[in-house]
C-alpha cells in the first residue's frame, strides 16, 4: 500500500519514530505523481530536485525538532509565489517568471518542515470556476476524468483527491478553494479576510483573496491552517488577532449550536440531488444536537453581478502591472514602446483575463463608476448586514457549497453568464469577508457534493467544530476515486 494512503496522523508517527524517512516519503509522493498525474494532468511543474534536498536536511533533523506537519508533502497553487521556483498563473504571460522570493504562506509551510513537490494547475490568474481557463493543460476530476475538477484551484483540489498530495494550498477570491473541494470530494476552507497573509500571492481582487488548505479531512485541514495564519508585516491587511489551535476545536461536542439555513441557498437553481444531499447532512448534524432553522439572505440575488463588478475592477488595477518592462511575457521583435506594451498584453494574455480587464477598466471608469462600481460596494455592504443579522441569533449558515456537482469538461465553456451566475453560493462569503469551509456530503452518479457551513469573522474553529462532528458521523470522506488503482 502506498505511504500515502495513510493517514497523517499514521505518518506522523512513523516519521517522528523514524520507521519512515522523509526521503521514502517524498519518493512515494512521486511515483504517485508519476502513476495518475498524466491522467489528472494536476501538476504544472514537480520539484524533486528541491523536495529531495530537502527531505535530506529534515532526515538529518533531530527529533525534538519535528513538529506536527513534518516531512509531509504539499502542492501550491501556482499563483503563490515560491522563491526559484516557476510561477505561471496559469498564463502565458508568466511562462517564464521565476519568483526571486517565498510567498508567506510557502516560508511558514517551509518552517513548518513541510516538503513542497509542485505547483498545481490553475485558471489564468484564478479567473474561473472550471480550470479550463488554464493557458497550458485541462486537468481532470479524478472521480469521473472527463468532468472538471472545479476551479479556480482545480489542480490544488484534484491533486489531494488523486492522493498525489496530503495538503495543498488554493487561493479563493469568489469559491476557488470551497467549489472545487466540494466537486473533487475533499475539505476546503477559505479563511476570514485577513487571517492569512496574502503577500506572495498574486492578486487577482485583492479585497477579495484569500489563501486556504485543501486537504482529505477536515482535521489535517486544521492543522494545515494553524501553520499558515498569522500576522505578517509584509500584508497590511493580515489581522493582529491571535491564531488559535484550531486542532481544539475538534471536540465533536455540537449540542445545541444554532444553524440557520437560508432559503436561497436551498432555492431555485439548485440540483434536486444537491438539496437533498445537504438536507441529509442537516439531519446528521440535528442528530448530534444541533438545531437548525430557515432563515433569508435577502440580498443574494445580487451576489454575483456586484461580485463581478469588484473583482474585474481590481484586477483591471492589479493587473495594469503585467506590461511587458517588469515581469513577464514579451514579443522578442517589437519595434517601440508602445507595441511592447500592446503586443506583451494581447499576446500574453488569454480571452477570459483580457475580457475580465475589460470590463474592469469599464465599470471603474469616469462615466459608469456610480452606475457600476458604487453601486456594487452598496450590495456589499448590504449582504455583509444581511449575514451581520442572521450572525445575532445563529453559530453558522450552511447551503450547498455549489449549486450542481462537477460539470462535464467543454459544458459550459461557451457560456460564461451561466458560469458567472453559479458561482452565487459562494461569492458573498467573499464580499463579506466571512470564513467558510466546504466538506463533502454526498455523492451523485459518483460525483461528489460539498456542504458549505460559514461563520463569524475569525470563527474558524466553530467551522471546524462543526465539519469535524459531521465527518466523524458520516463516511464519504473515506470514500477515494479508483483512479491509478491495479496497474
Ligand atoms: N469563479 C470565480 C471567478 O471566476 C471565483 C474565482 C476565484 O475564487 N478565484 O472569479
Amino acid at each position: 500500500m502506498t505511504l500515502l494512503k495513510k493517514t497523517v496522523a499514521e505518518l506522523q508517527t512513523l516519521l517522528h519514530n523514524q520507521e519512515v524517512s522523509v526521503k521514502e516519503l517524498t519518493e512515494a509522493t512521486f511515483a504517485r505523481i508519476a502513476k495518475v498525474d498524466g491522467d489528472v494532468q494536476a501538476f504544472l511543474t514537480t520539484t524533486e530536485e528541491e523536495a529531495f534536498a530537502k527531505a535530506e536536511q529534515l532526515d538529518n533533523q533531530p527529533n525534538a525538532e519535528r513538529g506536527p506537519l513534518f516531512g509531509l508533502p504539499i502542492g501550491i497553487k501556482d499563483n503563490i509565489v515560491t522563491k526559484g521556483i516557476v510561477t505561471t498563473c496559469g498564463s502565458k504571460m508568466l511562462e517564464n517568471f521565476v519568483p526571486v522570493y517565498d510567498a508567506t504562506v510557502v516560508e511558514k509551510v517551509n518552517d513548518a518542515g513541510m516538503v513542497t513537490v509542485g505547483k498545481l494547475n490553475m485558471d489564468e490568474f484564478a479567473m474561473g470556476s472550471t480550470t479550463e481557463r488554464s493557458a497550458f493543460k485541462q486537468t481532470h476530476n479524478p472521480w469521473n476524468l472527463a468532468h472538471v475538477p472545479g476551479g479556480s484551484s482545480g489542480g490544488p483540489a484534484a491533486a489531494v483527491a488523486a492522493g498525489e498530495v496530503l495538503f495543498s494550498l488554493g487561493t479563493d477570491t469568489g469559491g476557488s478553494v470551497r467549489q472545487p473541494a466540494a466537486f473533487c470530494g475533499v475539505v476546503g476552507m477559505k479563511p476570514t479576510y485577513g487571517r492569512v497573509s496574502r503577500s506572495g500571492l498574486v492578486a487577482y481582487g485583492s479585497s477579495l483573496d484569500q489563501i486556504g488548505p485543501i486537504t482529505r479531512n477536515v482535521e489535517d485541514n486544521a492543522l494545515l491552517l494553524s501553520a499558515i495564519a498569522g500576522v505578517d508585516r509584509r500584508d497590511s491587511s493580515s489581522s493582529s488577532l491571535a491564531v488559535p489551535d484550531f486542532g481544539a476545536a475538534l471536540t465533536g461536542d455540537v449540542k445545541n449550536l444554532k444553524i440557520a439555513v437560508p432559503k436561497e441557498y436551498l432555492g431555485e437553481g439548485v440540483a434536486k440531488e444537491v438539496k437533498d444531499a445537504v438536507i441529509e447532512a442537516l439531519k446528521v448534524l440535528e442528530s448530534l444536537g444541533a438545531k437548525w432553522e430557515e432563515v433569508s439572505l435577502p440580498h443574494l440575488k445580487y451576489a454575483s453581478p456586484a461580485y463581478y463588478v469588484i473583482a474585474t475592477g481590481e484586477a483591471s488595477s492589479n493587473l495594469a502591472r503585467f506590461d511587458g518592462i517588469r515581469y513577464g511575457y514579451r514579443p522578442v521583435d517589437a519595434k517601440n514602446l508602445e507595441e511592447i506594451y500592446l503586443r506583451s498584453r494581447s499576446e500574453g494574455f488569454g480571452e477570459e483575463v483580457k475580457k475580465r480587464i475589460l470590463y474592469g477598466t469599464y465599470a471603474l471608469s469616469a462615466d459608469h463608476y456610480d452606475d457600476l462600481y458604487v453601486k456594487a460596494m452598496k450590495i456589499r455592504t448590504l449582504i455583509a448586514q444581511d449575514f451581520a443579522k442572521v450572525f445575532e441569533n445563529y453559530d453558522v449558515v450552511i447551503g450547498p457549497s455549489s449549486a450542481t456537482p462537477a460539470y462535464k469538461i467543454g459544458h459550459l465553456l461557451n457560456n460564461p453568464l451561466t458560469l458567472y451566475a453559479n458561482d452565487v453560493l459562494t461569492v458573498p462569503v467573499n464580499l463579506a469577508g466571512l470564513p467558510a469551509i466546504s466538506v463533502p456530503c454526498g455523492f451523485t452518479e459518483g460525483l461528489p457534493i460539498g456542504m458549505q457551513i460559514i461563520g463569524k469573522h475569525f470563527d474558524e474553529s466553530m467551522l471546524y467544530k462543526i465539519a469535524h462532528a459531521f465527518e466523524q458521523a458520516t463516511d464519504f470522506h473515506t470514500s477515494t476515486p479508483t483512479i491509478g488503482e491495479g496497474n
